[in-house]
């Protein structure tokens, strides 16, 4: 079986060329012609020797995760699957701003942490990606995004925001933020590669010894009794933890704040009140708040907040110095909304979705899929 070179970060990929005999310059060279310019052949890199050519056609491979389906939407925003095997896929969306392009990248087929308003919570757990599987998001993106005519990536900002819990596939994960940064790679600033999680507090303190990228927390309650129902992880860790955990991380960050997000849940989490209760529980975390409206699926259970109520609290928030952003819902034409992972979800009783069967091919905005023969 052939080595899938997507697996190693540089490090990695020096010990493996070390193993065959090569020098860590050639590694670095290969390292290049595959994330910097996008190559996967390796009889087009044409300034490696050909007997390291063909010593690599032999033994190893850049196999990233076969696409499934790319989808424009509307307002430019666009949505890959990627088949990850065994009947699973996962979704990548790449989401246009004027001043920046921000590809969201899953973690992981399904999720084991079960949040009541998320659908891929709802599927339960399929495995983690590997590394090739993570860095391949953002590797078949970036080959079919390109470059902006002045020469810079089309992708400036990563965020794992997509299907699965990151932390909670952490060995994966670091070699595939440490390409995402490395100058031989993808060159990104820690600034901006950001990884959400539900709050795994012990796998934040190694996040920040390992690979200290900037951090979007998900909070969406004020409470342990409300977040204990909404995010079921906070029984193992509870907001006076995730707060200190919070505030460990800001030492290693490589942003002064954390980003906390909020789904707005109709009734739920949205009142006044609950603004209030945020405030006083955040007074000692730097942090901006981003308000996601909630993205409703078949059975959740939840409604959104509606506009005006968003609005309020959004102000509360404000008006005590936090700043605070609104989620803009994009690409709903093709389900695309990164991180609200709603859509057409299939329960867990039915979860096979026909890949045929229609252009909305998803369990969720950034959901996976089972893919059906
Ligand atoms: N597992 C990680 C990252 C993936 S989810 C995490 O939970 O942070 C990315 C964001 O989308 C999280 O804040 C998550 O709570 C939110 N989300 C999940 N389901 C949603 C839905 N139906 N509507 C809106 N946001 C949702
Ligand atoms: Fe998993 Fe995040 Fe969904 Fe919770 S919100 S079930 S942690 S993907």
């Amino acid at each position: 079986m052939s080595v899938n070179l997507l697996d190693f970060d540089a490090e990695g990929l020096s010990a493996w060329f070390a193993r065959q005999g090569e020098k860590p310059f050639r590694a670095r060279q290969v390292l290049r012609w595959i994330h910097q310019r996008g190559e996967g052949d390796f009889n087009a890199m044409t300034d490696i020797a050909r007997s390291l050519r063909e010593k690599l056609l032999a033994s190893a491979a850049v196999s990233p995760a076969p696409t499934v389906s790319d989808k424009l939407s509307e307002d430019g925003t666009r949505k890959f699957l990627f088949d990850v095997g065994n009947r699973n896929a996962v979704e990548t969306v790449f989401i246009p701003e004027d001043d920046r392009g921000t590809l969201c990248v899953s973690s992981q087929a399904g999720c084991a942490l079960e949040c009541a308003f998320c659908s891929t919570g709802r599927q339960g757990f399929n495995r983690n990606l590997t590394t090739a599987e993570i860095i391949g998001q953002l590797w078949q993106a970036n080959r079919a995004l390109g470059f902006a005519p002045g020469g810079e990536r089309i992708i400036s900002n990563v965020v794992l925001m997509g299907m699965g819990e990151p932390l909670a596939n952490f060995d994966n994960l670091v070699p595939a933020l440490r390409l995402m940064l490395d100058d031989n790679a993808y060159g990104l600033s820690r600034r901006r590669v950001t990884v959400s999680t539900s709050g795994i507090v012990p796998t934040m303190d190694r996040l920040a010894e390992a690979c200290p990228v900037a951090l979007a927390v998900s909070l969406h309650a004020p409470t342990d009794g409300l977040r204990n129902r909404l995010v079921p992880i906070n029984r193992k860790y509870p907001l006076a933890e995730l707060m200190a955990a919070c505030r460990r991380y800001l030492v290693h960050a490589p942003r002064d704040f954390i980003t906390f997000e909020y789904v707005m849940l109709d009734g739920v989490n949205d009142s006044d009140a609950d603004a209030r209760a945020l405030l006083h529980l955040v007074r000692d975390v730097p942090c901006k708040f981003n308000l996601i409206p909630f993205n409703p699926f078949q059975d959740s259970g939840f409604r959104r907040s509606p506009a005006e109520r968003v609005r309020r609290f959004a102000t509360l928030l404000i008006d005590a110095g936090i700043v605070t952003t609104i989620r803009k819902t994009r690409g709903d034409d093709i389900d695309a909304a990164c991180g609200q992972l709603a859509g057409r979800v299939q329960d867990k009783s039915r979860r096979v979705v026909r890949l045929a069967a229609s252009a909305s091919v998803t369990a969720g905005s950034l959901a996976g899929v089972e893919l059906h023969p």
